[in-house]
């Protein structure tokens, strides 16, 4: 028996349409059913001609992953989704509904991460691996089923789940050509952003490939071993080389770079900070994004930077000039919000996937 075909894979679908003889406007009309208007498989398959729709069906994966459960806050508009993979792997994406009505997608790349922050639930997993293209695009098109049911579409997707987006580097630009093109889900490349945690090439490249499509870069210190502490894998990429990827990317691109800024009290959130902070960003076009440290389990020890001191060093960047926004927090009450995403089950999972004998 032949393998399935993915329904992102459009060169393959094309074929077997081809094959299956049918004509081109039932797939497109497909298409737009399942990518952009988000109504399912159902749905997508009565655009089809009677007689192959059982046949497209059976030789046509929808879903590379499965709804496991998903949560709604009850303080605010965020619901985290758990999906499964096919190894069986738990990975999470949030929906963020704003009080004006705008909802971003927050999505994962990775089931786990190598950057290991220690701030960040998702780094303290201690498994890293990648998810293909069509896990990443199905986290989207999941989303997006349950947001139809609401009348509403995405707005935002940023790359700020799970995982270090540049660890996957290749899937996620076939993942973000995909949500762009114009068969599949047609999404504009300036509502996309790509969160790293400052990989210099591989943000240079990005940019390159993808000028529309925003960067933020988690910089959250400028003091190398206050950084390094915070971002094991800081240690590998110097804080000029970083600067200088900034800077690299702000000739290639119009829009402007975002800076994430963690605040943690006592470590990264004097007036001194904020002043080096305001030094280094010098002659860079960027804003930046001050976010406040949600708790997590492992990292008790951490505390955020309290109101009037973090009001305090927004002034002082305002005041050297950069645009600095506070992240406000979606999703605290059911483990949603920036860093709180993990499935402690799977380090569980991949042991016993690692101990398996291959088929
Ligand atoms: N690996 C990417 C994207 C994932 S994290 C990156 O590092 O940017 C998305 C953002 O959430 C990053 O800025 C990250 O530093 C921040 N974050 C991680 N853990 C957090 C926590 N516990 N509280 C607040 N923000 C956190």
């Amino acid at each position: 028996m032949s393998e399935r075909v993915s329904i992102y894979d459009s060169g393959s679908i094309d074929r077997l349409r081809a094959e299956m003889k049918f004509e081109p406007r039932r797939l497109r009309a497909l298409r737009t059913v399942y990518f952009k208007k988000f109504l399912g498989v159902e749905a997508a398959l009565a655009e089809l001609p009677e007689n192959v729709r059982q046949e497209f069906a059976r030789r046509v994966e929808f879903h590379s992953l499965a709804m496991e459960s998903a949560f709604d806050s009850e303080v605010d508009g965020a619901t985290k989704l758990v999906l499964r993979t096919a190894a069986g792997l738990l990975i999470e994406s949030v929906l963020m509904r704003t009080g004006t009505g705008r909802v971003s997608l927050c999505v994962s790349s990775q089931v786990g991460c190598a950057a290991a922050c220690s701030f960040c639930a998702t780094g303290q997993m201690g498994i890293a691996r990648n998810l293909s293209a069509a896990e990443i695009l199905d986290q989207v098109l999941l989303a997006g089923e349950r947001l139809a049911a609401e009348k509403r579409l995405v707005r935002n997707i940023v790359f700020m789940g799970m995982g270090e987006p540049f660890h996957n580097e290749e899937t996620l630009y076939d993942a973000v050509a995909a949500l762009q093109a114009p068969g599949l889900f047609h999404y504009p490349p300036r509502r996309i952003l790509i969160s790293t945690v400052g990989i210099p090439d591989a943000m240079v490249r990005c940019a390159r490939r993808f000028p529309q499509v925003n960067l933020a870069l988690s910089l959250h210190s400028v003091r190398p071993s206050v950084r390094e502490q915070l971002i094991p894998l800081a240690a590998k990429y110097s804080l000029d080389e970083l600067r200088a990827a900034v800077a690299a990317v702000n000739q290639i691109q119009q829009n402007t770079v975002m800076i994430e800024y963690l605040m943690l009290a006592g470590l990264n959130d004097s007036a001194d900070d904020a002043r080096e902070l305001a030094a280094w960003l010098t002659d860079l076009d960027v804003h930046v994004n001050l976010i406040p440290y949600n708790p997590i389990d492992s990292a008790p020890h951490l505390r955020t930077t309290d109101r009037p001191e973090r009001d305090a060093f927004a002034e002082i960047l305002r005041s050297a000039g950069f645009v600095t926004t506070i992240r406000y927090s979606l999703g605290a009450d059911i483990a949603a919000a920036c860093g709180q995403l993990v499935q402690s089950e799977n380090r569980q999972i991949a042991r016993q996937l690692a101990a398996a004998p291959s088929p």
